[in-house]
């Protein structure tokens, strides 16, 4: 599966997690060292944790895994993680469900428009530069400057849509 395919389509039970963690986890290794970023060890737990699936985790979920592998958290040291981590491009906020996703492709910045699924809470990131351009130009012709430009879809993935057939 190309790097395309495996950020476009949804990920269904069966694909290998491991995989996206440990990728995640390279990107941000990259990332900082390229940017001159510090990526400590607490960043790095905190992005794993964010990545546990692909289903989007609140602060407060993050603080309890925190508080699960012995490290108990202070909100604050975790809300700043978050916001390093958004910073680098490393995870994307949505407002819509007020949780933090891993960015699969966060070479470059982008608004990214994302996919939620209501049933399954999956998320799938569509990072297409033209939608955004669209809604820039739509935006600047009406004399609105645009500063984010985040699109948040709602609806059914295909296996929740299959599953509902079924039954
Ligand atoms: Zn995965
Ligand atoms: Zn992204
Ligand atoms: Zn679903």
């Amino acid at each position: 599966m190309s790097d395309a395919a495996s950020v476009t389509r949804f990920p269904g039970p069966e694909h290998d997690h491991d995989f996206c963690v440990e990728k995640a986890l390279q990107n941000a290794v990259n990332i900082c060292r390229q940017r001159g970023l510090r990526f400590t060890a607490q960043r790095r737990r905190i992005l794993e944790l964010v990545w546990s699936s692909h289903k989007p985790v609140g602060a407060y979920d993050i603080l309890e895994l925190l508080a699960r592998d012995g490290n108990s958290t202070a909100p604050p040291t975790v809300y700043r993680a978050l916001e390093f981590l958004i910073n680098a491009n490393l995870v994307h906020r949505l407002d819509s469900l007020n949780a933090f996703v891993g960015c699969p492709e966060p070479r470059t910045p982008h608004a990214g428009q994302f996919l939620i699924c209501s049933q399954c809470r999956s998320v799938v990131e569509l990072n297409e530069p033209d939608i955004s351009d669209v809604v820039r130009q739509k935006a600047d012709s009406l004399g609105f400057s645009a500063s984010r430009l985040t699109l948040e879809i709602q609806g059914l993935c295909q296996l929740c849509q299959a599953q509902m057939r079924a039954e």
